[in-house]
């Protein structure tokens, strides 16, 4: 029988293992058809329908000439002929070896499969705000495989955005939080595109910043912001998804989406400046954040893969210390200023005078972290204080506690002086701020806010004894009683 060379195009090729041409024994196509079946079936299931005729998407070209065009007479093989596989593309390629056991266990998923991966890696989402929220929703889309992530923050790396922001590290401290979001979310993908866009969003830049994105994603922190990007996505018709933390209560939904309400049409004004206290003044659980932003995250995948039900005309509250989540219906109101029937904003405005934020203290606004961990009490551990004794150091040794206390256990035999908090201040004058000091109490707590006010003095030698006397009799003194 003559040989014929059927070339097998690149998606077909790891079914062909991992060759671009076959040499077929075959004296016409069809021989040829059911050589690639016997000794090839996976490739032949994704060449051939189940009556064995040739699918629709897959064109076989024979000696350049379309299979289909010819009679049976020309089906016949001639020595050196050539058969080509010409499959449909529609723009993408299928997945990859690679991807697909990347995406393994989301892409036997009921629902989202194949078809929702190749979704998921034409979608774009930008992510506004690379912080406590947009930290575990940057990281999930990146991981689900979401082809192009925008990252959208003017603010650097602070050390107290740690304990929330898990897209940075402690190494990233003073970077942009664009930049180290960039490296993290191509460390853990590197398929995914990420695009930095290290400024805060204005009236000026929303617009062309947020154009061109299928989904975005709210993770901000301040009412500016938050009225800036809903009226964009309205602008723009892009679906938005919003999350908000406080202290420990969440909220999340999807706005600005086909026929749903927007973020004004629940909130049409914001509140007065001062009346909600930000972070910095409220404090957030670390884990709030992550919570949420893993829901917007899932909202962002269910909207581009089709999945589910998203959280439109819905608004999901999360209460973290009762352990409850309840969802409240939302619905668009004909009235509303952007998204109603006759909309009064037809444009961006300026959000930080919408807001009554003080143009003066809008920096403040820029850090999205704007409370400061105060400078940790300087501290020396019990067996850091044996040694310096060991090896001569000679400060002073202050006991805070009450007199009571004292009797219970005492460091009297290392010279230890007794100055009990309610007489600190009336005796600061008998002490010398440029001497070495170590203070200490039962555990190390009473005497760590002394030696914060010690130093607020200008004693910028004074040290806290870490875990307090019962912390020195675990760790050097077994004899002294734990109290
Ligand atoms: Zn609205």
């Amino acid at each position: 029988m003559p040989a014929v060379r059927l070339h097998v195009p690149l998606p077909l090729r790891e079914f062909a293992g991992g060759r671009s041409t076959l040499e077929l024994e075959a004296g016409s196509v069809a021989d040829a058809l059911a050589a690639v079946r016997a000794d090839h079936p996976s490739l032949a299931d994704r060449l051939l329908a189940e009556d064995g005729s040739v699918r629709p998407y897959v064109n076989l070209f024979l000696d350049g000439r379309d299979v289909r065009a010819l009679t049976a007479e020309e089906r016949q093989i001639d020595a050196a002929s050539e058969l080509t596989i010409v499959p449909s593309i529609a723009g993408g390629s299928p997945l990859g070896r690679e991807e697909k056991i990347r995406y393994h266990r989301q892409l036997i998923l009921p629902g989202l499969g194949a078809a929702g991966q190749e979704k998921l890696r034409a979608a774009s989402v930008l992510v506004v705000g690379a912080g406590g929220l947009g930290s575990p929703a940057a990281l999930y889309l990146a991981a689900a495989g979401v082809g192009r992530i925008g990252l959208v923050d003017g603010d650097r790396v602070e050390l107290s955005n740690l304990h929330r922001q898990i897209l940075h590290g402690t190494a990233d401290v003073g970077e942009r939080k664009t930049a180290s979001g960039r490296a993290r979310l191509q460390d853990l993908n590197p398929g995914v595109e990420v695009v930095e866009i290290p400024e805060r969003l204005t009236s000026d830049n929303a617009l062309q910043a947020m154009e061109g994105w299928n989904v975005v994603i709210d993770g901000s922190d301040n009412f500016p912001t938050r009225y800036l990007v809903n009226d964009a996505c309205v602008l723009l018709g892009l679906p938005l998804v919003y999350g908000a933390i406080f202290r420990f209560d969440g909220q999340a939904s999807v706005f600005t989406a086909e026929g749903g309400p927007c973020y004004r049409c629940l909130f049409r004004d914001p509140p007065p400046a001062g009346l909600v206290p930000g972070c910095a003044e409220a404090g957030v659980l670390g884990v709030l954040p992550g919570i949420v932003g893993s829901i917007q995250a899932a909202e962002a995948i269910k909207l581009i893969a089709g999945l589910g039900k998203p959280l439109v005309g819905r608004l999901l509250l999360i209460d973290v210390l009762e352990g409850e989540f309840r969802t409240l219906e939302v619905r668009r109101d004909p009235e509303c200023p952007a998204c109603g029937d006759a909309p009064t904003i037809t444009g961006l405005i300026d959000y930080e005078a919408f807001c009554g934020v003080d143009t003066d203290e809008s920096t403040q606004l820029d850090i999205p972290d704007d409370f400061r961990l105060p400078v940790p009490t300087p501290e020396v551990g019990a067996r850091e204080l044996r040694e310096m004794l060991d090896t001569g150091w000679d400060g002073l040794l202050v006991d805070v506690r009450e007199m009571e206390e004292h009797e219970m256990s005492n460091l009297d035999d290392l010279g230890a002086v007794a100055l009990p908090v309610v007489q600190l201040e009336a005796r600061l004058g008998e002490l010398d701020p440029d001497q070495d000091s170590v203070w200490f109490c039962r555990t190390g707590r009473r005497s760590a806010e002394v030696v914060e006010f010690l130093h607020s003095r200008g004693f910028d030698r004074a040290f806290n004894l870490a875990g307090g006397i019962n912390g020195w009799a675990r760790e050097v003194d077994p004899e002294l009683p734990v109290y």
